[in-house]
């Protein structure tokens, strides 16, 4: 099994480049925004409880996130890969993470970064919010998506940097020449 995480800021373009990789490979895109924004819409229990937490741009509990991995890992027993999106977002939820691995004989293959400056992250993420209008898009709230990704997220590159498994791609340009290039550091062979 390939367990890739797509690394990097918010706005680096992790969603669309995940959605590309998934589909090449026949693997499973796992987005923890995505699966965090339907169960709001859905204003099922876990739903409520994370809204306000995601409007303003926070990172919800590290608990609550490991909870909704076991259960991605539990359904998906015979997928071949997964491309996770969002996730691991702190210290704690690689650890957890790592550890869940384990458990089914697994463990991260490869930790891949997406680099993108902070004046071309606000550009993207505010044109998103004009496009799509998501709630955690407006200016202020993306100043505090970048700061969490400063103190909570970006330690974890070190962290993967002495497991060897870091890699960084160049994330400003063409899309489709952004995903050769991904594809081309999962496998140099391709
Ligand atoms: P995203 O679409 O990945 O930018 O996630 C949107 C929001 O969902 C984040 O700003 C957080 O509030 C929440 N979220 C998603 N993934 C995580 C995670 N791994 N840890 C904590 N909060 C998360």
């Amino acid at each position: 099994m390939f367990n890739l995480i797509l690394f990097g800021p918010p706005g680096a373009g992790k969603g669309t480049q995940a959605i590309k990789i998934a589909e090449k490979f026949g693997w499973k895109h796992v987005s923890t925004g995505d699966i965090l924004r339907a169960e709001v819409a859905q204003g099922t229990p876990l739903g409520l409880k994370v809204k306000a937490v995601m409007e303003a741009g926070q990172l919800v509990s590290d608990e609550l996130l490991i909870e909704i991995m076991e259960s991605v890992f539990v359904n998906n027993k015979t997928i071949k890969g997964f491309v996770l999106d969002g996730f691991p977002r702190t210290l704690k939820q690689a650890k957890e993470l790592d550890a869940m691995l384990a458990k089914l004989g697994q463990k991260v293959s490869l930790v891949l970064s997406l680099e993108v400056n902070e004046e071309e992250l606000i550009k993207r993420l505010l044109n998103r919010a004009r496009e799509q209008g998501r709630k955690d898009d407006t200016e202020e709230v993306i100043k505090n998506r970048l700061v969490q990704y400063h103190n909570h997220t970006k330690p974890l590159i070190d962290y993967y940097k002495e497991q060897k498994l870091f890699k960084d791609v160049y994330g400003v340009g063409n899309i489709d020449e952004i995903f050769v290039k991904l594809c081309e550091t999962i496998f140099p062979s391709l």
